[in-house]
């Protein structure tokens, strides 16, 4: 079946990718006046997926213009902590952030977007161009034709392998646990400890770090909350091939997904967490139910767009999580595009500006990552051509709890 632009007057476009990035586009777009209709690969609503997220003032700028309800947004911390490896607090920050989880933002973002306009059950194959139009070719047989394809569709993406299939993750040598703990079942001690905080401990090639969300359902009321638990740990590329494999003995290419991770690699992370970690960060773990992890990458495209066809969010480039600022790149990205479009009647000139203004902020977010990153790995010199004055500063506990999850790095020369 092919469908064409419904009216004649609205420009359309089609959205690859219904996870946030592509949330943020439909609804920025069709402010700007476009019919837009987003197209994702999941038979069922997206939900479960990820963890904690951490809000900055961008994110929060993004969110306010696409019209989501911002009210109870999640849980404000006022302070970030170090802990040594028996749980005392060895450096202190005052800094109010509010940090909330990606059911939530994908929840508030998806009531955005009008039901008809929204598809699930869509898996882009293909693409077609040419000087007037732009049409999606989809699994299920159907072709969908408009002015604009966004790949939203994250950082495996298809859109982009159809057009720089050479640029592909590259795995930075470490992965991230992650876990939530209902906070009726974290023991007292380890509560009192750390629950309200955004809290650290950094051993060297370490970083353990975590904070409190919202309950299921986003229950804010004290005791119906949970902790986002969080551990980077350096893992070699054969020990990560390793662990990519499930229970049935499937190898999981760059990444697993969270309920196939084997119990014997869980009962090895407990088992280290046991002899490793001060008594909070541990004891919470043990509250976790399934932690998972997920192996970090860097990414980064030469282009963000590619005739009638723009690529956002983390189908664009991938910042270390580090940097805790996915979803806020994501946001901005279509603003931007929105905003570039609205500002020039020809398509492809508006998408060259995008690309210009955006091309640029993916780039130093990236590097951000890797910044804060090489704390991870073993070794006593800069990798990423910083002074030694900057990578001492992302080496020291005041440093990571300064720049970590924090976007002025953005607003810096
Ligand atoms: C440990 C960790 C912590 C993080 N913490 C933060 C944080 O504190 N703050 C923050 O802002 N960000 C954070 N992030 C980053 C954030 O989660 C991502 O940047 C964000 O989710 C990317 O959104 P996206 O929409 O670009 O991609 P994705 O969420 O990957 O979504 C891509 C979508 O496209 C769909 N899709 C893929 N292929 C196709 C196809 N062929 N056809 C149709 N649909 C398709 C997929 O099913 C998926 O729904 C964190 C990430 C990690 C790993």
């Amino acid at each position: 079946m092919t469908r064409t632009n419904g009216s004649s007057t609205s420009r359309r476009a089609i959205v690859i990718g219904g996870s946030m990035s592509g949330l943020f586009a439909a609804s920025l777009l069709r402010k700007a006046g476009w019919q837009t209709d987003v197209y994702e690969r999941s038979d069922v609503e997206l939900r479960g997926r990820g963890a904690g997220i951490v809000t900055h003032s961008d994110l929060i700028q993004s969110l306010e213009r696409s019209g989501a309800q911002l009210k109870d947004l999640g849980v404000t911390v006022h302070e970030r902590i170090a802990l040594d490896s028996q749980g005392n607090v060895i450096e202190r920050l005052p800094y109010e952030q509010i940090v909330t989880s990606w059911d939530r933002l994908h929840q508030i973002m998806r009531a955005t977007i009008p039901q008809d306009t929204h598809h699930l059950g869509y898996n882009l194959k293909a693409i077609e161009q040419d000087a007037d139009s732009v049409t999606a070719i989809f699994e299920n047989g159907e072709r969908v034709t408009g002015d604009l394809l966004v790949g939203a569709d994250g950082f495996r993406s298809v859109v982009r392998n159809m057009f720089v299939p050479e640029i592909q993750p590259i795995y930075a040598g470490y992965v991230v646990w992650r876990g939530l703990a209902d906070e009726g079942v974290i023991p007292k001690q380890a509560h009192a400890a750390v629950f309200d905080k955004f809290a650290f401990f950094l051993p060297p090639c370490n970083k353990n770090i975590g904070y409190p969300i919202a309950g299921p359902d986003n229950d804010l009321r004290p005791g119906h909350r949970r902790w986002n638990w969080v551990w980077y740990r350096a893992v070699s590329k054969p020990d990560l091939d390793d662990m990519l494999v499930d229970e049935e003995g499937v190898y999981h290419a760059i990444s697993i997904p969270p309920p196939k991770v084997r119990a014997d690699v869980i009962a090895r992370l407990k088992e280290d967490a046991r002899h490793f970690l001060p008594p909070p960060m541990r004891d919470i773990l043990f509250c976790v139910s399934k932690p998972f992890f997920t192996p970090i990458y860097d990414l980064l495209v030469d282009k963000m767009v590619h005739g009638r066809v723009a690529l956002i969010g983390d189908a664009a480039a991938v910042a270390r999580p580090h940097v805790g600022m996915g979803i806020a790149k994501a946001g901005t990205d279509a603003e931007v595009l929105a905003d570039s479009l609205a500002s020039h009647p020809d398509l492809l000139e508006g998408l060259a500006r995008f690309e210009r203004e955006r091309l640029p902020i993916a780039g130093k977010a990236v590097t951000q990552g890797r910044l804060l990153g090489e704390y991870m790995l073993d070794h006593a010199s800069p990798e990423t051509g910083v002074d030694d004055a900057h990578w001492r500063e992302f080496h020291s506990i005041p440093g990571i709890l300064k720049h970590t999850a924090s976007s002025a790095f953005l607003r810096s020369a």
